[in-house]
């Protein structure tokens, strides 16, 4: 029997009706959280590795439902895309993020990029380019900051019309990165042929790479091919000052992780680029 299900919801277990009910629960509170207004966003710094300023954030959703429970994105994402409820979520962390963002811009922080995680069905959606031009154009946001970062799963199925989606928010200005890579199917062959700014290294390489020889050369290898690939790359999941030392001198461009920040809310965000990282 299948232990687990498309979203590790055991469907197949024993104590079937608590899991489907618990299911449910959890999509009703996930359409009223929309409407409640229980959704905000975290930004975390995604620091120049050289230099060590902060280039940019990538926005981060947040739900804490009325009562004050956290829900964890990794639990509620693939339930909103199953249920499609990521389409009016994620314009909503669009906009919101794009709004945020343009505040710091009009602050004195002009260079700040800001990434944004699209999910694939979002990424597939017949108006994207439309949504995306709207939100750009209502908060005046440059297209040139922005970043949409997507997995390789949106070619699962087409991978032509991912590819061309691709190559039309990049003729927008829009900057394009691929999340988790190394984690996929087939990285390599899409790599080629994905119109891509930026790889981001997925946080399992980076917290081995100190300790595992094989994931250093991972690492070491993907950084020589994103280059390249003329694509900038950032390392997630840094933790530790050894996992930083070791990326710069592989030549890693910028990194994403604990080390320097945690995701922030957006006046602690503003607090960090007043002071700087505490020392
Ligand atoms: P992701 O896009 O890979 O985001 C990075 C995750 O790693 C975030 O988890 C972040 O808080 C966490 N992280 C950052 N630095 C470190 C570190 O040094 N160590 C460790 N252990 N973790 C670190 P988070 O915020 O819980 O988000 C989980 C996933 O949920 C994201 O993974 C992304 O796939 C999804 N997600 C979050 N926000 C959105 C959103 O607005 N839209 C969509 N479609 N997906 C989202
Ligand atoms: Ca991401
Ligand atoms: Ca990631």
């Amino acid at each position: 029997a299948k232990a687990k299900g498309k979203n590790n919801y055991q469907f197949f277990s024993t104590d079937m009706t608590f899991v489907t009910s618990s299911k449910l629960v959890l999509e009703n509170d996930l359409r009223r959280a929309f409407s409640n207004e229980e959704f905000f966003l975290h930004y975390q710094p995604q620091v120049c590795a050289s230099s060590g300023d902060v280039i940019g954030m990538e926005a981060l959703i947040r739900w804490q439902k009325a009562e004050g429970t956290i829900v964890s994105p990794a639990e509620f994402i693939p339930l909103a895309e199953e249920t499609r409820l990521i389409l009016p979520i994620g314009e909503w962390v669009l906009y919101t993020a794009c709004k945020q963002v343009k505040e710091w811009h009009n602050s004195g922080y002009p260079h700040l990029k800001l990434a944004v995680n699209l999910s694939p069905l979002q990424f597939l959606q017949d108006d994207l380019l439309e949504t995306i031009s709207l939100v750009l154009a209502t908060t005046h946001f440059p297209a040139a900051l922005l970043e949409l970062e997507i997995t390789e799963s949106v070619a699962l199925d087409d991978a032509e019309k991912a590819i061309s989606r691709m190559h039309a928010l990049r003729k927008m200005g829009i900057q394009m990165a691929i999340d988790d890579f190394g984690t996929g199917y087939s990285s390599l062959n899409y790599l080629k042929r994905f119109p891509l700014n930026n790889l981001k290294i997925a946080q399992p390489f980076v917290q081995d790479m100190t300790t595992n020889p094989y994931d250093k050369a991972l690492v070491e290898a993907m950084i020589f091919i994103a280059h390249s690939f003329d694509m900038s790359v950032i390392a997630e999941g840094v933790e530790t000052e050894e996992q930083l030392a070791l990326l710069k001198e592989l030549g890693c461009d910028e990194i994403q992780g604990y080390l320097f920040s945690r995701p922030l809310p957006a006046d602690r965000f503003t607090q960090l680029l007043v002071t700087g990282f505490p020392s």
